[in-house]
């Protein structure tokens, strides 16, 4: 018996913690060309509006939204239904959420050639989570690190519901467009697994049905023939800073919801901030090795030596051959030079968008319009796939 003869006779299990990895084994080692041939090319990606914006978002994020605009169809969301996740109350929820929706555009983000809009203002992102909560069993949401992180030691008994369903809304948020490839950071990689995993339960589990109903495309998952309604997405994580560190602790990263400003250097921060953060950024007594094996057990280093590459798009070979030996004394004026730079036009943009309001709720009612349009069709197929009674 083939491995997904073997998943669909396994269909709706309550699953022992584990068996995941047996019900699809070797579904993310699919070269996903071949997987995804068949499905159009679509880009979706998503921030939430927890706080202010940072380098580590710009580098790792939203510096790759830009260019994929170039030659793809893209929809870029603010995500505040997970900002609820880790926080309930927030003091201006609004105003976080225009806030993001602002720095796409003045990163390069045209709204109008692709769709920029707010979760909340598309009912299907909640109606499919709702269904993948059904798809996904407890014990992939229970491994994922970032809720191990969030949800640890004396915090567990704290955390919300929504906090451990946080992937399956995920998976939802891009798979309700049915899109194919995903930009995001590094922290991602795993709850993006996790999104092709769904999806793979979901097409085998009601393969009958999408065959029944009409829909889907016939792909191959190992030698095995599936009529997938879901594309297996791809992460496309790659890329200079895939990880930007806190700035504070080379261990962390750089985070939006790190109670520390002085951890992150934010979108929005003037020259003098960046300075600031970047002189106090923490470092060893030693200066900038010239080989990669000195950067061993030097997080601080390494990172700041990572952010100097990644915003000029240099690989570490690259700035270790021009920083090795220098010390934090001579290389931290030259970061600062470099990240002011980068996030001046950024920040210049911003303050350039008009003050009301007006102007980036009608880009994102507009943008919402257009996601809802494309969320109802596949919502409608959905529900028929489910057998839901129209
Ligand atoms: P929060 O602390 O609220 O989770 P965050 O800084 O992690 O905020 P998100 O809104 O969760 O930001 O993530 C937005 C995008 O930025 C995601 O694609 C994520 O992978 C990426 N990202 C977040 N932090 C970093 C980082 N330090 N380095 C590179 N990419 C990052
Ligand atoms: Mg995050």
């Amino acid at each position: 018996m083939g491995e997904c003869a073997a998943a669909r006779e396994n269909v709706n299990p309550i699953l022992p913690t584990g068996v995941r990895e047996i019900i699809f084994p070797g579904a993310l080692h699919q070269p996903i060309e071949d997987i995804m041939a068949e499905f159009q090319k679509l880009v979706f990606s998503g921030v939430q509006p927890t706080g202010n914006l940072h380098l580590g978002n710009y580098l790792g994020a939203i510096r790759k939204f830009v260019a994929l605009q170039k030659d793809n169809d893209c929809i870029y969301c603010v995500v505040d239904e997970h900002a609820l996740t880790a926080q309930l109350v927030h003091e201006d929820l609004r105003g976080q959420t225009r806030a993001i929706a602002a720095a796409y555009i003045a990163s390069g983000i045209d709204p109008k050639k692709h769709i920029v809009f707010n979760q909340s203002a598309v009912a299907g992102h909640a109606e499919l989570a709702w269904i993948f909560n059904c798809v996904a069993r407890i014990g992939w949401m229970e491994r994922m690190t970032q809720f191990k992180d969030k949800a640890g030691g004396k915090n567990a008994e704290q955390v919300s519901l929504g906090l451990l369903a946080y992937p399956s809304l995920m998976a939802a948020d891009i798979l309700l467009y049915r899109a194919t490839h995903v930009p995001v950071g590094d922290d991602q990689k795993q709850h993006l697994e996790l999104t092709r995993d769904i999806a793979q339960k979901f097409n085998i589990d009601f393969s009958a049905n999408i065959r029944k109903e009409g829909y889907g495309i016939d792909i191959k998952v190992g030698d095995e023939p599936v009529h997938a309604y879901f594309p297996m997405v791809e992460p496309l994580i790659d890329g200079p800073a895939p990880r930007v560190m806190s700035l504070r602790d080379g261990t962390k990263k750089m985070s939006k919801s790190d109670p520390s400003d002085l951890s992150r250097i934010n979108l929005m921060d003037d020259a003098e901030t960046i300075s600031k953060k970047i002189r106090k950024a923490k470092t060893d007594p030693d200066g900038l090795p010239s080989e990669p094996e000195g950067l061993k057990g030097r997080p601080e280093a390494d990172n700041l030596g990572g952010i100097y590459a990644a915003v000029p798009d240099k690989t570490q070979p690259d700035w270790l051959g021009e920083l090795g030996g220098a010390q934090f004394s001579v290389f931290k004026p030259a970061l600062i030079e470099l990240a002011v730079s980068v996030l001046a036009p950024i920040t210049e943009e911003m303050r350039r968008l008009p003050g009301d309001t007006s102007h980036i709720d009608a880009i994102l009612r507009d943008g919402g319009e257009r996601a809802n349009a494309r969320a109802e069709k596949t919502m409608k197929e959905v529900r028929d796939i489910i057998g839901f009674l129209r």
